[in-house]
């Protein structure tokens, strides 16, 4: 067994991100593993783009609250709450307006396809569903 160094925190790029978002990169598997892991960081109403994953993605929320939205569908997230994306369906996920989010992300190495960014109409859409502030119980 290893020791892993911490890998530095990568800003996310502003094609793909919306707001200040990070990335600590976890673990990257050796062939054959294509595993992917690293925790994402999001400020309040930071948030990616549309995007979807070839292979599908679990998340599990770390702290704060997030919003993760389909065209069709939002789920508001509170730590310990774990959503998975199938293959190719697109979605964007970030945190609420007043309250920043973490979550692990866990996926295969592959090519995330990246679309729009989400526009700030569509984030107040999605951001309704949310009607607590900090503090506020579930
Ligand atoms: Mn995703």
């Amino acid at each position: 067994m290893e020791l892993l160094p911490t890998p530095p925190t990568i800003a996310g790029s502003p094609s793909r991100f919306s707001g200040d978002a990070w990335y600590d990169p976890i673990v990257q598997g050796e062939a054959p593993s294509r595993l992917q892991a690293g925790l994402v960081h999001f400020a309040p109403c930071a948030r990616t783009a549309w995007h979807s994953h070839p292979f599908g993605q679990t998340i599990r929320v770390t702290t704060g609250t997030g919003i993760i939205a389909t065209h069709t569908n939002v789920i508001i997230m509170r730590p310990g709450d774990t959503v998975h994306t199938p293959p190719g369906e697109l979605h964007w996920h970030g945190a609420v307006p007043d309250q920043f989010m973490s979550h692990l992300a866990m996926y295969e190495q592959e090519n995330i396809a990246w679309h729009d960014l989400v526009t700030d109409e569509e984030y107040a859409a999605a951001a309704t569903r949310y009607d607590g502030s900090v503090g506020t119980a579930r």
